[in-house]
């Protein structure tokens, strides 16, 4: 049976309208090639996601797919809950995103004792204690709160266990993902198969075992360092900014309640808790570069300090506290003055410990690919974008991505399409294009916005909090946007 370039079909429904695996029907060309409709590059939780999509999507699970992973995922694979031990790695869901997970089915795989919703938000300047409070109730209507929720913490390693579950269901009814881990891209390049179909231009992907992935449509979903994008001669711009985001697992003092995320903007970026469960709270703390140097070398006790300090110091003592003796200072405090401390509703509970061997950095960095797709290559999610951590949308904006991208290739597979043709895959890039680089440059701007301690700027900023927190509709219309409520109908 033969087959022309840009079938629409998956290649299993080209061979045989059996549902055995493609690679029984033929599709392994010789020893080391094998024909694919996708491949994605990256098995990170953008390339999992994909996976899941078309493996979920009845439309789409007829194409053979692979979801080639460098990294050993025997720990994800087995992962299950510790109790009072939580991953470094955690992600704010939006409503949006957690919406897609539950179109996907991922959800049911979910441990939901795992994920963490919180109501309410509190966001103030460091300088001039100009402070917004969100809550959920300022979107009135219980619809749009998409379960009266924020957002929602879950650890990235139980989101691609519960995936790579709901991958391994869909393969049992039909699909078919082969999940390709401790498998690295070596290269990627466009290699003339001895086949009678023609796939010249097919990208074809070198593993470093020596095996050759052909295939119709190539994703890199492999993070901000993409050897896809490389391949596709996708410039990647943006910059780097000066800062580090240092993550923990926190211990908190468990006397108050843990439904709101806090973020205070010191002038060398902002601090962040989350609440992760009753009395746990993840870290995400944005500074400098030397910082963040001390703040991973200091004892767990220090540690402790230093944060409790972050969030309720003046912004001039905070720059002697990185010194010992001024930690000295803080812990001699008398016990009186760290009980209003730990007593103060305006401010987060106080840091009792944190979890052993929790602390870790990331260099942050704003980064946009000059293109999102080209002839038989898309990208999703770090590989096509980068963003500072401060409102939590990286992941989220990648979760869009990749809704978006498996909408597109539905559209095509029905309407008879090449889904790796460019004039397909443009209408991906043209929806996310625009609406990433919204997202990308308002945290680039309120990056650099509290960036500083300089009076007029302050100043400013403060009148413009006071101003939009006095303002229930705007604040309203702020959350929706930022919970992706709009996005996910
Ligand atoms: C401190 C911090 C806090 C954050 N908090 C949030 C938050 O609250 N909410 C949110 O939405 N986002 C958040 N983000 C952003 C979020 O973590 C990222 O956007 C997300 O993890 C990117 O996922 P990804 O799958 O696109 O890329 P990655 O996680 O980078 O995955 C890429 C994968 O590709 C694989 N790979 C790379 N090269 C190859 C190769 N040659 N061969 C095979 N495989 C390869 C890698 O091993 C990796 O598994 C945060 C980021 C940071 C740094």
């Amino acid at each position: 049976m033969g087959s022309q370039p840009g079938m629409p079909i998956a290649l299993r429904s080209i061979h045989s309208s059996s549902c055995r695996r493609a690679s029984e029907e033929g599709l392994q060309l010789n020893e080391k090639t094998a024909l694919y409709d996708i491949v994605i590059v990256g098995g990170g939780v953008a390339g999992t996601a994909l996976a899941c999509a078309l493996a979920s999507n009845p439309v789409l699970r007829d194409n053979r797919v692979a979801l080639v992973e460098a990294m050993d995922l025997t720990s994800t694979i087995e992962w299950s809950p510790v109790k009072e031990s939580y991953s470094n790695r955690v992600v704010s869901l939006t409503p949006g995103s957690m919406n897609f997970f539950e179109r996907m089915g991922v959800v049911e795989h979910m441990n939901l004792s795992r994920v963490h919703g919180y109501g309410d938000m509190e966001v103030w300047d460091g300088v001039t204690d100009a402070r917004i409070k969100f809550d959920t109730s300022l979107l009135g209507s219980k619809k749009d709160t998409s379960k009266e929720s924020i957002a929602y913490m879950v650890e990235n390693i139980h989101l691609q266990n519960a995936m790579l579950k709901r991958i391994r269901e869909c393969n049992t009814r039909g699909a078919q993902v082969d999940i390709l881990q401790k498998a690295r891209v070596a290269s990627i390049g466009n290699e003339q198969s001895s086949t009678e179909f023609d796939v010249s231009d097919w990208p074809s992907v070198k593993l470093e075992s020596g095996d050759v992935l052909q295939t119709r449509l190539l994703i890199g979903a492999d993070g901000v360092n993409s050897p896809v994008r490389n391949h596709a001669n996708i410039e990647s711009l943006g910059w780097d900014y000066d800062t580090h985001g240092v993550v923990a697992t926190l211990k908190l003092d468990d006397s108050r309640p843990n439904n709101t995320a806090w973020q205070r903007f010191l002038p060398t970026g902002p601090i962040a808790m989350l609440p992760l469960s009753e009395g746990y709270a993840s870290l995400v703390w944005s500074t400098k570069p030397e910082i963040a140097k001390i703040l991973k070398g200091v004892s767990s006790d220090d540690f402790c300090k230093l944060v409790n300090a972050a969030f309720r110091m003046s912004t001039i003592d905070l720059n002697y506290l990185y010194e010992y003796t001024w930690r000295e200072e803080v812990a001699n405090k008398s016990k009186s003055t760290i009980e209003v401390w730990q007593r103060e509703e305006s401010l987060p509970p106080a840091v009792v410990s944190i979890q052993d061997k929790s602390r870790a950095s990331f260099p942050l960095r704003m980064r946009n690919s000059e293109r999102y797709v080209a002839d038989r290559v898309a990208l999703v999610g770090d590989a096509a974008h980068a963003i500072h951590p401060l409102a939590g949308q990286g992941l989220n904006q990648g979760m869009l991505d990749v809704a978006c991208l498996s909408k597109v290739l539905e559209k095509g597979t029905l309407e008879g399409q090449d889904i790796g043709k460019l004039n397909l895959l443009r209408d991906y890039a043209a929806e996310r294009y625009g609406r990433n680089i919204v997202m990308l440059s308002a945290c680039d701007k309120m990056h650099r916005l509290f960036g500083t301690d300089v009076a007029p700027v302050t100043w400013i900023r403060s009148l413009g909090l006071s101003a939009v927190n006095s303002s229930d509709s705007l604040k309203a219309e702020i959350m929706k946007y930022a919970m992706g409520v709009e996005s996910s109908r």
